[in-house]
Formats: C-alpha cells, structure tokens, sequence
C-alpha cells in the first residue's frame, strides 16, 4: 500500500473504536485497488466530537465513517445532509467537499438491502417483515424495507416508547408496532425477520424469540455479527429458515464512502469476506 504525501485519508469516528473493522476492510480495498490512501481509526469521546469533526477538513481528510455512539450527533453536526440521513435521523458517513464543507449521508440501509439481496435472493419482498429493535439500526432497517417496496413491516422492541417514536417520526406506510407480548405471533406469515436489536452480541444473552410461528421459508437475518452466527441464526438455521448474517450489511454500507472518497467502487468479494471472518474468529 502506498501511503505518500499526496495520500488520501479517511477515517471512522467512535467511542471506543478498537472494535472497529472499518480500518481493516477499506484499507484492504485500498491496497487492492493500488490506491495511494489511508484509512485509520479515530478513537473520539462524546464531548470532543463535534470539535473533532469540524477539524477532518482542516487536516485535509477526504472524508469519514462515524459510529457508535456518534450517529444521531453527526447529524447534528455535518453542514448539509440528504434526505435520507435526515429522515433516518443519523449519518454514518460523512465527505468532505473541496469548500471544506461537510456532507452527510446514512448507507445503514443500502448496506442491509444489498446484504439482504445477495446472501437470499429469494427474499419475498411481497411478504410481511419482522423488525425487532428500534434504535439507529433499526430506523433505517425499516426505512430501507419500505423503500424496497415492502408492503408492511411489524416493528417490536423490548420498550414501547421507542418503537411508537421511530413509527410516528419514520411515518413509513405499512408500519404496524406490535406489543413485545405479543412478538411471536408478529412472526405468522411473516417474510423476513430481522434482528436489528444488540441481544446476541458477544457476552450479552440471546434474543428472546420463539420462532415456533415463523413460515419456514421466511428469511431470518441478525444485524449482529460478532459472532457471525448468532444464537438466533443458529436456531432459524436448526429448524430449515434460510439465513443471512451480519457480515455482508457491514461490507455493503461501506461501498458508497470508498467509492466517494477513492474514487473507484469496491467489491464484496469473497476474499474480503474471509478476511474480515478471520479477523472475527481472533
Ligand atoms: P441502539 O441504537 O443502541 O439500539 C439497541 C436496540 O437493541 C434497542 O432497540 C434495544 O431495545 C435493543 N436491545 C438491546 N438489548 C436487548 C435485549 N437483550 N433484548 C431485546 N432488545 C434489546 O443500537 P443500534 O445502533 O440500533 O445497533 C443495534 C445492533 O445492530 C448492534 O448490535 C449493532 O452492532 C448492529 N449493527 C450492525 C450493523 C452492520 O453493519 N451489520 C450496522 C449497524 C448496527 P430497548 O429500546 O428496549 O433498549
């Protein structure tokens, strides 16, 4: 990889960022891609992090990442943002424009809907989803599942406050929120399920989910993927349910900043996906 003077950088803000596998994958793409770059990891407290932004201009970075917890406030912070971002209310990816002005997007959406369409293709759209969660990840799930065209989308979270604001705020057609009682009847003929909740991470417990009512042809995918089968998918998988991890949503949401800031669109290739599934494995 080549990194000169002339180098173009970016960057993925969080707090903490050591988990981060964004360094990894896109300096990946750019030695692939022979491009004289660099993309590094940007541990950034709350309190510092507007300041921080306002600085990648100045420091001649091309552009950044940002995520966890810094979404909702680089909304707040970048100068322009589309509409997408501003409906999902959260930036994930931010450019740099040569006025020094900052423009946000949010690709949370492109990366699951690109994810979704290669690893099941034969997703039926024309069926209810199952959404459970109702943080960021999740406003732009259901976002994204109204775009794709489909025609409604069952949203449950563990506290119900949060999910009657994200379907009041997102006003997607087709929106319905079921009580967390009542979520495993939400799975009759379902779809799609999708886990768009922390539960399954790493060291925290399993969803607590009875997929005894799900159509067994309906497409189970868990935005979590460390690990990359999560207990959920492991139980989808045990009783026939096709599968879909989180691993291909975090490839896919990377496409649109490389391609902005290098110039060239990265693929998801299978090469990038072994490495990014040893790196997990570590
Ligand atoms: P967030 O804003 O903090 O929201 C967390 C959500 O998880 C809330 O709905 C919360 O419910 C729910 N939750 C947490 N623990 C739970 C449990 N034990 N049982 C049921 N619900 C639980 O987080 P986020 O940014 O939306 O991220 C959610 C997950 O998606 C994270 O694991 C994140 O790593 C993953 N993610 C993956 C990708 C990818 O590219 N694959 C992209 C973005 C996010 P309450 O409201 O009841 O607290």
């Amino acid at each position: 990889m080549t990194v000169s003077g002339a180098a173009r950088i970016a960057g993925v803000l969080g707090w903490p960022v050591r988990h981060s596998r964004s360094p990894l994958m896109h300096n990946y793409w750019l030695r692939r891609h022979r491009i004289d770059g660099a993309y590094v990891p940007l541990a950034v407290a709350p309190d510092d992090f507007a300041a921080a932004l306002r600085c990648l201009g100045r420091l001649g970075f091309v552009g950044a990442n940002v995520t966890v917890p810094h979404k909702r406030a680089a909304l707040a912070a970048v100068d322009e943002a589309d509409d997408g971002a501003r409906r999902i209310g959260a930036v994930n990816t931010i450019m740099v424009r040569e006025s020094g002005a900052l423009h946000g997007s949010n690709t949370d959406g492109h990366g699951f809907i690109a994810s979704l369409a290669a690893g099941a293709p034969a997703w039926r759209r024309a069926a209810p989803a199952v959404v459970v969660g109702a943080g960021g990840a999740a406003r732009a799930v259901v976002a994204a599942l109204a775009d794709a065209g489909v025609p409604e989308t069952r949203l449950v979270n563990r506290s119900p406050g949060r999910a009657g604001r994200l379907a009041s705020e997102l006003g997607a057609e087709g929106l319905a929120v079921v009580d967390w009682g009542e979520r495993g009847r939400a799975l009759e003929g379902a779809g799609l399920l999708v886990n768009a909740t922390a539960a399954g991470l790493e060291g925290a417990g399993p969803l607590d989910l009875d997929l005894a009512h799900l159509p067994l042809e309906a497409v189970v995918t868990d935005l979590v993927y460390d690990p990359l089968v999560t207990p959920l998918l492991a139980a989808a998988r045990a009783r026939g349910n096709p599968t879909v991890d989180g691993l291909g949503m975090l490839i896919h949401q990377a496409i649109p900043g490389f391609a902005a800031w290098f110039g060239v669109e990265p693929k998801a290739t299978a090469a990038l996906r072994r490495l990014l599934e040893r790196d997990l494995a570590r």
